[in-house]
Parts: C-alpha cells; sequence; structure tokens
C-alpha cells in the first residue's frame, strides 16, 4: 500500500483539498469527490487521522485504503492522512480551495461555523460547497455504522471495499 501521508508538493494548477473523518467513505462521500475532481486540477482527499473527541470504527490505513480503491480511475486524486489543521494542510498543499458537501440544512449551522474559522485562520482559501445529490442526501458514515451493525444491506450505500470489510468484521 501506498504511504498514507504522502509528501504535500506543488503543482502549477489549481489544487482543492477534500477533508473529512470518512469512518467510513459512503457513496455520497464518492459522489462528491467525483463532481469536485474536474473543477480542479487536483484533488487531495485528507484523511483527518485522528478526529478530535471521536474514536473512529475504522484505522486511518483502513480508511485511506478505502478511498484509494474507489477513485484509483481518477489520476489527479491523491488521498492522504493528516493531523494538523485543515488549513495548515491546504498550505502546505498549495491548495486555493476546500470542498465541503452538504446535506440537510443540519450540516449548514456545523459548515457556517467551520466555513467562518477556516476563513479565518486562512483568508487565502475559499470553502466551496457542493450540495449532496438527492440519492445520498440522507446519507452518513454514522447512518451506514447503524445499518451494518444490525445486518442490513449497504448496496449502493458504500464502495464494494466498505461494504466487504463490514461482511468481514460481522463474520469474525
Ligand atoms: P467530518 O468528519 O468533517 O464531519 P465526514 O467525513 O463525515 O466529515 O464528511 C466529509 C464531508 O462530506 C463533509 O463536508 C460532509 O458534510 C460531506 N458528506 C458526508 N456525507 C455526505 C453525503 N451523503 N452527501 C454529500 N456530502 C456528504
Amino acid at each position: 500500500m501506498r504511504d498514507t501521508e504522502p509528501e504535500p508538493t506543488l503543482i502549477p494548477g489549481r489544487t482543492a483539498l477534500c477533508p473529512g473523518s470518512y469512518d467510513p467513505v459512503t457513496s455520497g462521500h464518492i459522489d462528491v469527490i467525483r463532481r469536485a475532481a474536474p473543477l480542479f486540477d487536483r484533488l487531495v482527499v485528507a484523511v483527518v487521522r485522528q478526529p478530535r473527541h471521536k474514536q473512529t470504527t475504522f484505522s486511518i490505513e483502513e480508511r485511506i485504503a478505502f478511498l484509494r480503491e474507489a477513485l484509483a480511475d481518477l489520476d489527479h486524486v491523491v488521498v492522504a492522512g493528516f493531523s494538523t489543521l485543515v488549513v495548515e494542510y491546504a498550505h502546505k498543499w498549495g491548495a486555493v480551495a476546500l470542498v465541503r458537501g452538504l446535506r440537510a440544512v443540519s450540516d449548514y449551522e456545523w459548515e457556517f461555523q467551520m466555513g467562518h474559522l477556516n476563513k479565518r485562520l486562512g483568508p487565502d482559501i475559499e470553502t466551496v460547497y457542493l450540495m449532496a445529490s438527492p440519492q445520498y442526501s440522507f446519507l452518513s458514515s454514522s447512518g451506514v455504522k447503524e445499518i451494518a451493525a444490525f445486518g442490513g444491506a449497504l448496496d449502493e450505500l458504500v464502495p464494494s471495499a466498505v461494504a466487504r470489510a463490514f461482511a468481514e468484521r460481522t463474520a469474525s
């Protein structure tokens, strides 16, 4: 497997960062990443190593591996783990924007706060919000974990590597 933290590099074009904990990545995340990818010369999917106040279900290596498998066909998408402030990490890659997905109104309050805080910390970086596609607007990592815990079908809700990982955990 490739390094979980590839060294940030600078390129001439426009780079954007798509930060999140991706615990685990869902089809909703993949949809936003795939829609954002053509808007930039490079998209860095930045996976928070250890989210604050949250024990992750999957390790950083697993979360990154799921994303890399699901996005393997996109040459200009890089998946990397990080453990600093988002804005600091965005600067390391020379990113001009952060990309976030917006589902229901409930996402708005948190995104509003984070958007302004990040703007204060990195005035040169804009946050760009993509509206969740209707078919994924109800989908969350925590919802997926709930379904998996009760043995429900995850088809179309998560990439196949994630569905396999849940099946293996249930079997063991
Ligand atoms: P965090 O750990 O920062 O809360 P997540 O890893 O859960 O973030 O998600 C990363 C980004 O993807 C966030 O902007 C979140 O709102 C967005 N997102 C999560 N699920 C979906 C979905 N089903 N459709 C669109 N965007 C989503």
